[in-house]
Formats: structure tokens, C-alpha cells, sequence
């Protein structure tokens, strides 16, 4: 039997067990940077998997990172999963719902953990029959700037890897059909914060202020013209103003407002031609209006670029590996949201691909919804899409 054929057949039989531990996982989520018991869940798992080691608290924060080493050797592939929450309370009214107020697994990295556990406990109990090693990066953090990705890849994570492969299940995408892109694929992300200090004064007076109101409007009004006058047309961008906070009262000229926003672009070079135009607009204001504008501007979650070699052979291998569970392997335009695996693949290359997850006969909620729920096939689809990857590397 070829190594794919004995690994989905494994798997298929550990279906179950995968869904308890997905439900386990569910009702006990933890917010980033805090995933304390998570980890320690993580690490009792593999008390009783014959991996070749386990590393705690990798990078400085709750990583549990894993390595199999193959009987032969061969290429060496680091396989990765999140397993933070979010601070939501579940509104889903599921018999595993969340069983920690105001905290919920409303991204699926539940999913992502569970699927990747059950594989790594596969693969660890074939390991003589992989060329290769197989590095099992159970990352936390993956929703809160500045992520746990990076330190993780400070840390050495990625040392002596080939290549870097993940997946997100995606409640929008139809159960049974998996999806890739090579190249930009989702967006790098910063976030800006802006204070502007004017001079307040009597509503009836306004020439004897500086109205911070007025200077702020203006920066509002300016921003918008950053995608639609200065990026182009075949990039693409967002500027969004999230918070304006200008409370005051009708008749007193307000002296300072703060502001703040979040720029998603796809290419580094509207990255950096975003933060310059923010930056000169901000000047600008402070010329025109008189005020002082402070601005903090932070480029957090890189542009995820998926390579395209290895986006390629692991749409093959999953092709490829006739998994009855999945009708289409297809390619996806690019998604808004931004990920930390992109610091991953600054470093190797690798791809992230995408398990659809939307439940059958029902309404699809999106990603950080309260009633946000995936289709739990999509856990074994995960776990043989990925044993697919793997057996084409080190089969
Ligand atoms: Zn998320
Ligand atoms: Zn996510």
C-alpha cells in the first residue's frame, strides 16, 4: 500500500477521536497570548506519541513546536497550526459550546489544531516509512498584533526546513472543495493611530482656534484619495478610519481628536506607498490647519505570498491522492483578511491553502461571528489534504 493509501486509511479510522478533540478544544478557548491550558493540552497529547522531541514555550510564548525524523532521510517539512480564540461570547447554542465567557473558537483554529494533532500522531507512528522529518509548529497567537508567528521564526522555528505548509478551514467555501493560490494571496496589514492637537476656543469665535475637528475631517477626507488617486488599478488596497473620537459639545471648538485606522494592502510596494501617502497627508494637515498631528503607524502582518512550486506540488499531491471527500481542488482570488503564516513564508518557501468548511443546509456565518460554526468533515479533509502534502514530499 503507498504511503498516502495507509495514511487517509489511518485517519479515516481516527475520525472520531479528531472530532472529540476538536469539541474539547472548542469548549475550552483561550485568548492569544494566554493559551495556557491549551498548551499544556497540546503537550499531554503527545505524552504517548512516538515523536523525537516536543518543545515548550518556543519563542517566548505558548509554542508547542514537534519534530517526527523519518527512517530515511529526505526533505524536511515544518507543518503548522494556531490554536487561539478570540474574545467573543458563542452564540451558537452547540452541546461543546464554549464553556469560557466572552472567549470562543470563532476562526476555526480549533479545527486547525485537532486535525494537525491526529496527523501528527499518524505520521509519528509511521515515521520509518517517511524520507524526511516532519516539524509540527503548534503556534498561539495567530489573531493579536504582534502575533505568535513571529517570534516563533526569531526563535529558529523554520532552521533546517525545506518548506512551510498550512491550512485555514473557511466557513464561506463549500465543504468538499479545497482551494490554493501561488503568489500574493492574502493582505499585509498596519494599523495607524492619530492625534491631532489644534487649539480649542468659543464656537463662536472659530479665528481665534484651531479647530481639530475640522483638521481631523480633512485627514478623513484625504485618506480616501490614497487607493482610489495613488494606487494601481491592478493593486489593490484599503484604508479604513475606524474611530474617530471627537466628543465635545456644541458650542466649544475641540481642541485635540485621535484617530485611527487600518490599511490592508496586497503587494509590498502599496505597503509602503500606503504609509508614505498617510505620511504626507499628515504633514499636510499640520500645514494647513495649524494643528499638531502625532502619527503612530505600525506595519504588523506581512503580504502572505504563497510560493509557487510548492503551491503546485501540493495542489498535485492533493489531486492526486483521490480523497473521496474532496469534489474539487480550485484556485481562490485573493482573501482581504490578513494571517501570520506570512512571516513563515518570508522566511521558506510554502503555501497555505484553504479547506472549505461551510455546514451543510445551513447559513454560512463568517470568521469572528459569535454564531460562527465550520462542518466538521472538514476536520478529516484537513487531515488528508495535509497527509497528501506530506506523502508527496516524503513519500
Ligand atoms: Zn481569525
Ligand atoms: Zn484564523
Amino acid at each position: 500500500m503507498s504511503l498516502i493509501d495507509e495514511l487517509t486509511k489511518k485517519l479515516e479510522a481516527k475520525q472520531d477521536r479528531l472530532i472529540e478533540v476538536r469539541r474539547y478544544l472548542h469548549a475550552h478557548p483561550e485568548l492569544s497570548f494566554q493559551e495556557e491550558q491549551t498548551a499544556a493540552y497540546l503537550k499531554d497529547f503527545y505524552k504517548n506519541v512516538p515523536v523525537d522531541s516536543i518543545e515548550t514555550d518556543f519563542g517566548g510564548n505558548r509554542g508547542v513546536v514537534v519534530n517526527i525524523k523519518g527512517g530515511k532521510p529526505g526533505p524536511r517539512l515544518a507543518l503548522r497550526a494556531d490554536f487561539d480564540a478570540l474574545p467573543i461570547q458563542e452564540e451558537t447554542n452547540l452541546p461543546f459550546a464554549s464553556q469560557n465567557k466572552g472567549v470562543m473558537h470563532a476562526c476555526g483554529h480549533d479545527g486547525h489544531t485537532a486535525y494537525m494533532l491526529i496527523l501528527a500522531e499518524t505520521l509519528a507512528e509511521m515515521k520509518d516509512q517517511l524520507n524526511g522529518s516532519v516539524r509540527i509548529i503548534h503556534q498561539p497567537a495567530e489573531e493579536m498584533p504582534p502575533g505568535g508567528a513571529k517570534s516563533m521564526v526569531e526563535a529558529g522555528v523554520l532552521n533546517d526546513v525545506d518548506a512551510v505548509l498550512g491550512i485555514h478551514v473557511m466557513s464561506a467555501m463549500e465543504t468538499g472543495k479545497v482551494y490554493y493560490r501561488s503568489g500574493q494571496t492574502q493582505t499585509g496589514r498596519a494599523k495607524f493611530s492619530l492625534k491631532i492637537q489644534g487649539k480649542g476656543g468659543h464656537g463662536a469665535m472659530p479665528h481665534t482656534a484651531n479647530d481639530a475637528i475640522v483638521a481631523a475631517s480633512a485627514f478623513v477626507m484625504n485618506v480616501q484619495t490614497i487607493v482610489s488617486r495613488r494606487i494601481d488599478p491592478f493593486d489593490s488596497a484599503v484604508v479604513t478610519i475606524g474611530s474617530f473620537d471627537g466628543k465635545g459639545q456644541f458650542n466649544i471648538i475641540k481642541d485635540a481628536v485621535e484617530l485611527e485606522g487600518d490599511v490592508r494592502t496586497l503587494s509590498s510596494e502599496s505597503r509602503t506607498q500606503v504609509e508614505e501617502e498617510v505620511r504626507k497627508i499628515t504633514k499636510g494637515i499640520e500645514a494647513m490647519y495649524g494643528v499638531e498631528a502625532q502619527l503612530d503607524y505600525v506595519n504588523d502582518y506581512p503580504v502572505l505570498v504563497n510560493d509557487e512550486d510548492v503551491t503546485l506540488k501540493v495542489k498535485e499531491a492533493i489531486e492526486q491522492a483521490n480523497i473521496p471527500e474532496i469534489n474539487a481542488v480550485l484556485e481562490t482570488g485573493p482573501i482581504a483578511p490578513s494571517e501570520d503564516f506570512a512571516y513563515y513564508l518570508q522566511e521558506k518557501p510554502g503555501t497555505f491553502i484553504y479547506v472549505g468548511a461551510k455546514p451543510e443546509g445551513k447559513e454560512g456565518f463568517p470568521h469572528h461571528h459569535p454564531k460562527f460554526e465550520i462542518d466538521e468533515r472538514s476536520l478529516l479533509i484537513s487531515a488528508k489534504a495535509m497527509a497528501a502534502a506530506v506523502a508527496s514530499y516524503l513519500g
